[in-house]
Parts: structure tokens; C-alpha cells; sequence
């Protein structure tokens, strides 16, 4: 289907007097192309289900809707009402709109099969949110989350041991799916520009290891992270049975949380389980 003619997104904002508001966290994308790449990364998205959240004036759920996909989008600000509306009489009958705040939502009950997430989202939101869709049920109720971030937050999702950017996240995003960047976004990209680079951040499940809570690996790296520098004999003293663990599974007490792979984490986790 060609996508249908639509006014320049500037024009729509000036038209409704969006200015950029700064408690929402609002810093919006209008360069067509970028938003198309950033549409793609989930993959092809024809007739597919996606959840987008905080879709602002529409950018992106202009490019959503272009590729193809069936859009649900909760945003926030009443102000983005009327554009969004706009764009929804324009794709008839491929984009809800709730109006909302995400983190009160009940998003898995929006979809008949299994949506992929995407979102540019404030940083603080977009980390709980991304938290809550990693401590699902799994096989989780959504295909794939592709999401913005500022590259320091991107940078703790993918990070590897050893690094300073390895923590918690890291662990949460990588035990049980795969997470990589799949792409870097310029400040200046960004109306108004953000102060920190961003990236894209694209997070596909894979199967569980056997036997493990999330609860659990979550108590065990809050605490070992949380005193990252601690040796672990000490960071993990607040979770009960965790020393015995590491002896259980051969880890050596001496060693800090960075040190420790994804898959050591789990299999101490497994333990506790
Ligand atoms: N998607 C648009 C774009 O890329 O140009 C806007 C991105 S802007 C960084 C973030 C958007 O998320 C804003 O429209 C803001 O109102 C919305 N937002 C912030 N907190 C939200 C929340 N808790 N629930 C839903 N939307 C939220």
C-alpha cells in the first residue's frame, strides 16, 4: 500500500502548538529516513502487531504505519491528541491511540498475538518499563522490544563482564534474550537536542535456562551490584544461601560482580530457586 500523503511533521506540531515539553522528557524526531531505519529494525512488520509508546506528535508511528504494522500507541501528553488523530483517520483502522500513562497500562490485554515494542521514551520511564517487559512469563508476550535510550543506559544493557557499563541490566537483558545496539542516534537528530548521544537498543527473547526465577537472579545481582567494588563474600551476605551458592557452583568468593558472566550469575541463581 502506498502510504498516503501527509503533512510535514513540523507543520502538524506548529499547527497544534506543540512546543517540546521538558517534564514529559520530550526531545522529538522528524528526519523521515532515520525514523524509517529506526521502523525497521524489528524486521518486517507487515500486518504485525506493535505497541509503541510515547508517540508524541507521530513521527515514528509514521514510519511504523508505513511499513505496514497495526499500531497501539499510549501516550501521555493530551496535547498530541489532535495529530495523532489526524494520522489514525489517515491509516483507518491500523492505529489506536490510548492516552494514558504507560507504566499504569495494561499492555499485554491490548493484543490478540504477540506485539513487538517500540519506543523513544524519557530515560526513567523507558528503564522501568524495559524492566517490567524483561520480567515477564516467558515465552514473554511480546516478539521484540526496540528501543532509544541514551547511550550510557544502551551501553549497560549490552555490556559484557568485565566492563564498568556491566551491571545489573546487563544481566536482566541478556540471561534469557539477546540484546545489541543497532544504532547509534545523534543529539542533533533530536528537536530540542538532548544533552547525551542516544542509541537504539534491540532486544529479541531466546529460550530460558532451566530452573531459574527472575526474582531471584534480580534480588541476587541488586545485591552484588550494589556494591560492586565489595568482594562477593561480602556484596552477597543480605541474600540468604547465597554464599553457600557460589561454593555449590564453584565461584570463587573473592571475586567482584563484574567479573561473574551472565551465565554464572544464572547458575547461582539456579541454587536459590
Ligand atoms: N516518539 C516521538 C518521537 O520519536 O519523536 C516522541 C518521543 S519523546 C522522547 C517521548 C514521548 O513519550 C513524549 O511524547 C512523552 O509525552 C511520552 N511519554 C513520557 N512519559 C510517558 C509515559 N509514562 N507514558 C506514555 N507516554 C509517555
Amino acid at each position: 500500500m502506498t502510504p498516503p500523503e501527509l503533512p510535514p511533521l513540523r507543520d502538524v506540531i506548529a499547527r497544534h502548538g506543540l512546543s517540546a515539553s521538558k517534564a514529559l522528557g520530550q526531545n522529538f524526531l522528524f528526519d523521515g529516513q532515520l525514523l524509517g531505519r529506526i521502523a525497521a529494525i524489528p524486521g518486517d512488520l507487515a500486518e504485525a502487531e506493535v505497541l509503541e509508546v510515547g508517540p508524541g506528535p507521530g513521527g515514528l508511528t509514521r514510519a511504523l504505519l508505513a511499513a505496514g504494522a497495526k499500531v497501539v500507541a499510549i501516550e501521555r501528553d493530551r496535547r498530541c491528541m489532535p495529530p495523532l488523530a489526524e494520522l489514525a483517520a489517515a491509516y483507518p483502522g491500523k492505529l489506536e491511540v490510548i492516552e494514558g500513562d504507560a507504566l499504569e497500562i495494561d499492555a499485554p490485554v491490548l493484543f490478540a498475538g504477540r506485539p513487538h515494542i517500540v519506543a523513544n521514551l524519557p530515560y526513567n520511564v523507558g528503564t522501568a518499563l524495559l524492566v517490567r517487559w524483561l520480567s515477564a512469563d516467558w515465552q514473554p508476550w511480546w516478539q521484540s522490544l526496540t528501543l532509544m535510550f541514551q547511550r550510557e543506559v544502551a551501553d549497560r544493557i549490552v555490556a559484557a563482564p568485565g566492563s564498568d557499563a556491566y551491571g545489573r541490566l546487563s544481566v536482566l537483558a541478556q540471561w534469557r534474550s539477546t540484546a545489541r545496539i543497532a544504532m547509534n542516534v545523534h543529539r542533533s537528530a533530536f528537536t530540542p537536542p538532548p544533552k547525551v548521544m542516544s542509541a537504539v537498543v534491540h532486544i529479541v527473547p531466546t529460550d530460558p535456562p532451566d530452573g531459574v526465577r527472575f526474582a531471584i537472579l534480580e534480588r541476587v545481582t541488586a545485591a552484588a551490584f550494589g556494591q560492586r567494588r565489595k568482594m562477593l563474600r561480602q556484596s552477597l551476605k543480605s541474600v540468604a544461601g547465597a554464599i553457600e551458592a557460589l561454593d555449590t557452583v564453584g565461584i570463587d568468593p573473592s571475586r567482584r560482580a563484574e567479573t561473574l558472566s551472565v551465565a554464572e550469575f544464572v547458575a547461582v541463581a539456579r541454587v536459590l530457586t
